[in-house]
């Protein structure tokens, strides 16, 4: 089992992804595909008068202010136009993808969290009416009954809280915990970047390999949003997954090149 979670950054090549996984998916691989939207929605809220706020936590971790109304415009975004065009692909490519949201049959569920620190000019803000929080279970039934029935899934935030109440979270972090659930051998996270960088943005400068037990000390390198996708790696082999691979998404073939090693591979 494979889990390939690609980012929403601009610069990746959804075409080329879709081509790759269609193909891997014919030759019997068994797949996952979660998807992120986050440039897509910036472009659309800043549209329709609702720019994108962005806060960063005490502990330096940055996200995504979302009110009520940012929800809805998320929703558009990752299960409207980015979930719907990603199974579009691959329906012309000859695979019966279905698209779900972690809110269709409670897929990804979490604890919802209403209020967020938000560090401000040196001030620690306690921000109130956040719809964010962290996947705490994963539906693997729903999942299973797919799988098993030749269904490709196509994941996407929001998650569903306790109460039912759709909550903005971690894209990374919910393929770690899907694939810490599904014991997947492999979790990969693409992005606009060739893996995690030691002196980003500086390309060349790629970490081939982390060692699972010391993904923590390699934390540092990692600045604002792939912080999150270093603590998803961390979570997920710890959870038990064989190997997390930080790959390119911008090249042709880029879920193959990322199994045969090409990207960050933490192990
Ligand atoms: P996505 O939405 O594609 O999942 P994110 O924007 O959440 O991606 O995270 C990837 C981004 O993290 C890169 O586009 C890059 O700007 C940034 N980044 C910060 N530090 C690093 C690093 N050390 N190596 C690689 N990328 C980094």
């Amino acid at each position: 089992m494979i889990i390939v979670k690609v980012g929403g950054s601009l610069g990746i090549d959804y075409d080329a992804l879709c081509r790759d996984i269609a193909a891997l998916y014919k030759a019997g691989e068994k797949l996952i595909l979660v998807h992120g939207g986050s440039a897509e929605t910036n472009r659309v809220a800043e549209a329709l008068g609702h720019p994108p706020r962005f806060i960063t936590s005490p502990s330096g971790y940055t996200s995504r202010f979302t009110d009520r109304e940012t929800i809805e415009i998320f929703e558009m975004v990752y299960c409207g136009k980015m979930n719907k065009g990603i199974v579009e692909r691959l329906q012309r490519l000859g695979v019966n993808a279905v698209g779900l949201s972690g809110l269709d049959g409670r897929v990804f569920e979490g604890k919802h969290k209403d209020s967020v620190r938000s560090v401000e000019n040196g001030k620690v803000k306690l921000l109130r009416g956040d719809h964010t929080g962290t996947v705490e279970k994963v539906n693997t039934h729903l999942i299973g009954l797919l799988l098993d029935n030749g269904y490709l899934p196509v994941l996407t935030p929001p998650a569903s809280s306790y109460e039912g109440v759709a909550i903005n979270v971690d894209g990374d972090r919910a393929a770690a915990a899907l694939a810490t659930a599904l014991k997947a051998h492999t979790l990969m996270m693409l992005s606009n970047v060739p893996g995690l960088l030691r002196d980003y943005p500086n390309e060349d400068s790629l970490i081939p390999f982390i060692p699972a037990t010391d993904v923590e000390s390699y934390m540092g390198f990692a600045q604002d949003r792939m912080k999150k996708k270093v603590l998803g790696a961390a979570e997920a082999v710890a959870g038990g997954v064989g190997r997390v691979i930080f790959g390119d998404a911008r090249i042709e073939n880029p879920v193959s090149a990322a199994l045969s090693g090409r990207g960050t591979v933490v192990a």
